[in-house]
């Protein structure tokens, strides 16, 4: 029998977003379990945030390694202070991300740089190597998937499917189900295609959901995220990134 995976996870994962947390963290784990959930960590989000300034969220964080959880490099600041080449890519970094896409214009040293200090923050606090890598906004520029590739980090994931950034070994495939809060009619869009998606994804090997800590500012996203958390847990387990890797068939 084939087995299909939930693949929960909570993005923006920092001391900035402390309160947040504290709600949203509650809501997934009611639908999914404790420890069965990836955390995507950011090491210093918006230069606001020192994940390694905070005793009290560093204790959170081990906790949450120790209970399960995957925890995945998310970028290092979470924006965009690249200096985009061309009229294109700067549109693109500024309409498509709202200045998110940390990752889109790196230089590969640049990127190696961040993905290095970041993992080292994260693994040192933790005690366990890092799940992968996820770029903010899921965008990555060329120059920063070959800085991945040389760092070593096996499994990275963008809207469309989750990889190994080494071999290009693609690992799963499906649309992200996610989350919109910066509008009423992206709360309204967002709300319409996890509906549709429980419907659609269904019978999906693996299912992808995302949540952030701004979706807790708005209660009609909660209830939805609640709902569709539970609906695909009833037809899909919930389970670990590490489980798609070659040679996994926990
Ligand atoms: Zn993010």
């Amino acid at each position: 029998m084939t087995v299909r995976r939930l693949l929960a996870s909570i993005h923006d994962v920092t001391p900035v977003h402390a309160a947040r947390l504290d709600r949203l963290v509650p809501i997934v784990e009611a639908a999914v379990g404790a420890g069965r959930y990836a955390l995507l960590v950011v090491p210093d989000f918006h230069r606001r945030g020192r994940l390694t300034g905070d005793p009290q969220f560093e204790r959170r964080l081990r906790g949450w390694a120790d209970a399960g959880c995957e925890i995945f490099l998310h970028g290092f600041t979470h924006i965009d202070e690249s200096d985009h080449a061309g009229a294109a890519a700067r549109w693109k970094a500024s309409r498509m991300t709202a200045g998110e896409g940390e990752f889109l214009g790196l230089s590969t040293l640049d990127a190696e740089a961040r993905i290095a200090e970041g993992r080292d923050m994260i693994e040192q606090l933790t005690g366990r190597p890092i799940a992968g890598f996820v770029a903010p906004a899921w965008l990555y520029g060329e120059d920063s998937l070959a800085a991945l590739a040389a760092q070593n980090v096996l499994m990275i994931e963008d809207h469309f499917r989750v990889w190994n950034p080494q071999t290009s070994a693609v690992l799963a495939r499906g649309p992200v189900v996610t989350y919109a809060s910066r509008s009423r009619a992206r709360i309204a869009s967002s709300i319409l295609w996890s509906r549709l998606a429980t419907g659609l994804l269904a019978r999906a090997s693996t299912v992808r959901l995302a949540v952030h800590p701004h979706d807790v500012d708005s209660p009609r996203l909660l209830r939805e995220i609640a709902r569709a958390l539970s609906a695909f847990a009833r037809t899909h387990r919930p389970s670990a990134y590490a489980e798609l890797l070659p040679g996994r068939f926990s």
